[in-house]
Formats: C-alpha cells, structure tokens, sequence
C-alpha cells in the first residue's frame, strides 16, 4: 500500500495558503495523489490540477506548466529526495511503499550465501525498508553496508543517473542487492561498479542475477555507438525537461561534431519516443542530452546518451573507446 506524507503537506498548504495547485506525479501512484490532495483541497479550499504527463525522475520538474496555469504551488509527490524544494514553487512530497522485503530476502539467501559482505540500495518508495532489510540480513550472519545520503539522494537511495551513495561503500561490497522491482536501476548500478547485483522484488517475490542484463545493455550501447560512428549526419537532441535540460552540453556536442566534419542538427523535444525521431529522415543517428536511461531503450536509429556523445567526439579524434 502506498503512504503519501500527509503530515508535511498539511504543513505545507498551511503555512503556504495557495489558491491554485498543481500536482505531478508518476503514474503509478497518481490514484492515491488524486485521492489524498482532492480532500485536501475539499478542506483547504484551492483548486487542484493534476499533471497529466510523463514524470519519470525528481528531474521532471514542471515550473513552466505551472507558470502557464497560474498555480502558486507546484506539488512534486513520490520521487523522494533529500531535497524540499527547487525551483519557485516546487516542494516535494514523499510518498512509501509498505510492502515488505523480508519474504523475497528469504528466498535470496541460497543465492547470496557464499558472499559475506553486502551493500545495500534502493529507489525511493522503499527506503524506509532498509533498515528492516539491513537488520534481517545481519541476524542471517552478513555485514551489511548502506551508503550514506548524498544529496539530492537520500541515504542508501540511488537514481537512475545517480549511484553516489553506493561509491562511498565500495570498498566494503562484495555484491549489491536492489530492493525494488525496477531492473534499469540494478541495471546501472551494475554498469557502473560491475559487481555482482541482485534485484530483490517484493511484489514477484523474485530474485535476479542483473548481470545478462546488463552486459546486454551495455553490448547493445556499444553497437549502437559504432553505428554512430559511420553517420554522416547527427541530432543534437535537447531534453525540455525543465530538470533535463543541458543548452551547454548540447552546444558542445553540435560545435565539436561539426569541426569533425559531421552534418549536424539541434533539435529541441520534450519526451523523446521513437517515432518522433524517426520523423527527421534525414538523420543517420542521435545523441540526446537529456537523460542517461532513454538510449538504452529500443530505437530504429542509434541514440547515444550524452556520455557517449563525449566518448564519440573523442574516438573520431583518434582516441581508442
Ligand atoms: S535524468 Fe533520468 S535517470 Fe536521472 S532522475 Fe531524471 S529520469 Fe531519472
């Protein structure tokens, strides 16, 4: 069941008194938002509007939406974060997940048995388990690591583009386990430290070794950059997603690329899909500035991430991948 943090939004309403308030919110909580702010309004007196768009990470920020609609309060809920505020009018609301992870650890033991040292991490919905997690793991006989907050994460927390508070245990780990159900984070996380990680889902109960996985990824990333490599022409795609949002970078790219001899083209988008790629035909491949999670999706054309838009420059240039 999920838990919103009433107490810090009635707080909030109080203390700010607004009129018009816009709520964003992903999809997968959004009945709960709708239901807990509508009584809130209903008591408080404002105008609720709910966001009816994507809001994939904190990055999803929607100040231009609620400059638009006039709103002086803009309601960021379930994307946890060591963060209150950003922006002008945005706060951000927690949001829980009470499901317990002590079944599905049960089930993970005859797998992570021959280790000894354990680090774990999770996304936001889950972090108030980590410690249930830590406690039961250690009368199992582990050690047990949690990487402390680093802000805008929040301790043992990690994004999809944020793994910070895994570094600071490193030395310690021997294998990661990911609370949550969610395998492009274990998928990062694997990518980024390539230690063994177990993805603990606690709504299957299953347990999975992300490791095919991720090396799948990563072969495919690869491919896809030497694809890349031979396009004669290549978008600059800029994310307009206010927390997405990379002018500079994606300025660099477009400059370096050109000096490389390279057609090139700035596009501006604010959900990047396949489709709307594929309608410029005249593009052989992309880099997008936006959001290191959307080239591992499936596109008919390359995609690199904004990294491997640096690492493209550098190779043309005669460096080695
Ligand atoms: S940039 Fe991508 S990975 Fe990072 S928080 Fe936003 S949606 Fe998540």
């Amino acid at each position: 069941m999920i838990e919103i943090d009433t107490a810090s939004l009635i707080r909030l309403v109080e203390e700010k008194k607004p009129k018009r308030v816009l709520v964003t919110c992903p999809p997968g909580i959004r009945l709960k938002c709708i239901e807990v702010i509508s009584d809130l309004s209903n008591t408080y007196n404002f105008d609720a509007i709910f966001l009816g768009e994507s809001c994939y990470g904190i990055c999803d920020l929607a100040e231009s939406e609620a400059s638009f609609l006039q709103a002086d309060l803009l309601l960021h809920i379930g994307h946890n974060s060591a963060l209150e505020k950003a922006g002008k009018i945005t706060y951000f609301i927690d949001a829980y997940d009470d499901i317990s992870f002590i079944p599905v650890i049960e089930k993970a033991f005859p797998y992570i048995k021959i280790y000894k040292k354990i680090g774990l991490c999770t996304i936001g919905p889950h972090l108030k388990k980590l410690d249930e997690a830590k406690d039961y793991l250690q009368t199992l006989g582990f050690f047990v690591y949690i990487g402390d907050s680093v802000p805008p994460l929040k301790k043992g927390q990690v994004f999809g583009c944020n793994y910070s508070t895994c570094e600071t245990i490193i030395p310690h780990v021997e294998v990661f386990l990911f609370m949550g159900s969610s395998r492009f984070h274990a998928i990062g996380l694997y990518n980024f430290f390539e230690k063994p990680v177990f993805m603990l889902d606690p709504y299957t109960l299953e347990v999975i070794s992300i490791e095919q996985d991720a090396l799948r990824i990563k072969r495919r990333l690869i491919f896809n950059f030497y694809k890349a490599v031979d396009a004669k022409s290549i978008g600059i795609v800029i994310g307009l997603k206010e927390g997405q949002f990379n002018m500079n970078a994606a300025l660099k790219l477009y400059k370096e690329l050109k000096s490389l001899g390279r057609k090139v083209y700035l596009i501006a988008m604010e959900d990047i899909s396949n489709d709307k790629l594929n309608a410029f035909l005249n593009i052989d491949a992309f880099i997008e500035t936006a959001c290191p999670r959307i080239s591992e999706d499936f596109f008919d054309k390359p995609v690199l991430s904004m990294q491997y838009g640096f690492k493209l420059i550098e190779y043309l240039k005669g460096q080695k991948f």
